[in-house]
């Protein structure tokens, strides 16, 4: 009689899996011969590693902020069509699992920096927004920061009370005025001596991040900031 293993059975679920759903890689569109894969090998390692000048940067965004200690990006974005595909396909095509991946990079690259944080704060979304994609893409990506750095996430910091409103057209004094309406800091909690972890997915104007840092720092005027997006627009 012939006798079938579980492997056996799971091999042939998976070759039926392979079989009607292939998978191709997210970047290139080969196909890759792994389950639980969706950026192919030779992307992995073809996916730029930033050369942004990071002090400038955080000098040059933050620099009227002296609680902003840090600013991390892990990826270049314009430079590389193949990192904008990742995150549109995290953003838009429904693909958590790329934050995730893309997330371990940003949490290594924080890592050796050495700086103790308490908290990883990720940028939030509407919870309508959030209701739509199923998941907030910062979260996904604070869970694999969180995994190389076992800093925990805090979800209670910081909540977007607005939808679909954008900081980018107003000056910095309608700005700050336009903070308030659009995020509210917890009331219960006291981060004051603490640091935190800020995290967002594109840093392209620093608007929304600069709007979450006002409302932190009028809250905890003793917190200490450090700021990791994926990349930079
Ligand atoms: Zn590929």
């Amino acid at each position: 009689m012939l006798k079938v293993s579980r492997n056996d059975m799971k091999n042939l679920f998976n070759g039926l899996i392979q079989l009607f759903f292939p998978r191709y890689c997210l970047c290139c569109d080969r196909f890759i011969p792994h389950e639980n894969m969706f950026v192919c090998i030779d992307c992995q390692m073809d996916l730029g590693k930033s050369m942004v000048p990071l002090e400038a940067e955080r000098a040059r965004i933050f620099g009227a902020y002296p609680q902003v200690q840090s600013l991390d990006i892990a990826y270049t974005y314009l430079k590389s069509a193949k990192v904008q595909k990742l995150i549109h396909h995290l953003k838009y095509y429904g693909y958590p699992e790329i934050g995730r991946l893309m997330g371990t990079r940003l949490g290594g690259q924080f890592q050796d920096r050495g700086l103790k944080v308490d908290y990883i704060v990720a940028v939030p979304i509407h919870w309508k927004k959030k209701k739509q994609r199923g998941y907030n893409q910062s979260e996904i990506i604070a869970q694999g920061v969180s995994a190389v750095t076992a800093i925990p996430i805090h979800g209670q910091v910081v909540k977007k009370v607005k939808h679909n409103t954008s900081q980018t057209r107003k000056n910095i004094e309608q700005r700050r005025k336009n903070v308030r309406s659009v995020f509210q800091v917890n009331p219960k909690l006291n981060l004051n001596g603490k640091s935190v972890l800020l995290l967002d997915d594109v840093l392209t104007t620093g608007a929304t991040l600069e709007a979450i840092i006002i409302l932190l720092i009028e809250a905890y005027p003793e917190i200490k900031i450090s700021v990791a997006v994926l990349a930079m627009a």
